[in-house]
């Protein structure tokens, strides 16, 4: 087993383009060389006031989840080289006190996100804090596993998309992984990366590194972004948190056709991460 052949983080719910079936997707995480697969949704469509698109397969509430698992299910026995769990993603507008206990009975894993890095570096810090508290909760709750997905994707992009790319970021020299002091990493991703490193370690949390988080830095021309980022993950693999690999591809067609994301498995040779490192994987083979 090899690292891109790993996928946590695999959508295909009430967001398939019209037509585009969950066979469909199943077929493309075989084509693309998965093996593992975790397939999910957003939450939000089913259990949070996100409005459906057109169209969308699942029925809105926990019923919709449950569909979408039976679904799952029937379609097993055709893709028998595929290893498939079934895991929603919640985002922090859902309070996950109040996700239904029902929800663990169908699901293998969750994934969970981490509010955004809008506010200071104190408050985002705390603010992180605060929801990896409530994702823990969670977790004893449902008894599933679960994998802190995206931890510096609203970082980048703060820094890279939504405000003008300051000169200090263009300047960042480009260095090796795990030359990047934590100073450094702390100022560019706007929060504490020690505080999540401990916290995840404490509450044994994985955490991924995440396709569309290296496409988004790729795609601004800012090489010494993907080593902070690989930086980042090496001092948290350093601190005993287990680190996992998701792409977040949504689309199986659509405007880029067959161009999907990526399992970013190039930041866990950079890492020195191997499949058998990987303790989600072995707590969801058990
Ligand atoms: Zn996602």
């Amino acid at each position: 087993m090899q690292i891109h052949n790993i996928d946590f983080h695999f959508h295909a719910g009430q967001e398939r383009d019209e037509g585009v079936t969950l066979a469909d997707h199943l077929a493309n995480a075989v084509m693309t060389g998965r093996k593992v697969v975790n397939l999910t949704d957003h939450g939000e469509l089913y259990l949070g006031g996100r409005r459906l698109p057109d169209n969308a397969p699942y029925s809105k509430g926990i019923e919709g989840l449950a569909e979408y698992r039976a679904e799952l299910d029937k379609l097993k026995s055709q893709f028998p080289s595929l290893k498939l769990f079934f895991g929603p993603e919640f985002h922090p507008t859902i309070d996950l006190d109040t996700v239904p206990g029902e929800l663990a009975k169908m699901s293998d894993m969750f994934l969970c996100a981490l509010p955004p890095v809008e506010e200071t570096f104190a408050a985002n810090t705390a603010g992180r804090l605060a929801r990896l508290d409530e994702i823990r909760r969670f977790r004893d709750r449902m008894d599933r596993p679960v994998l802190i997905v995206h931890p510096f994707h609203s970082c980048v992009k703060y820094q890279l998309v939504t405000h003008p790319i300051a000169p200090w970021i263009t300047d960042i020299p480009i260095r090796d992984v795990g030359q990047y002091s934590l100073e450094e990493l702390n100022k560019f991703f706007r929060f504490d990366i020690s505080t999540l490193a401990s916290a995840c370690r404490e509450m044994d949390l994985s955490v991924e590194i995440n396709g569309g988080t290296h496409e988004m830095a790729r795609l601004l021309n800012l090489p010494s972004v993907i080593g902070m980022l690989w930086s980042a993950f090496k001092f948290l693999a350093g601190e005993g948190v287990d680190i996992a690999p998701g792409s977040d591809q949504h689309e199986v067609s659509g405007p880029r056709g067959r161009l999907g994301v990526s399992v970013p498995a190039d930041a866990f040779e950079a890492i020195g991460i191997t499949a058998k490192d990987i303790r989600l994987l072995a707590k969801l083979d058990s």
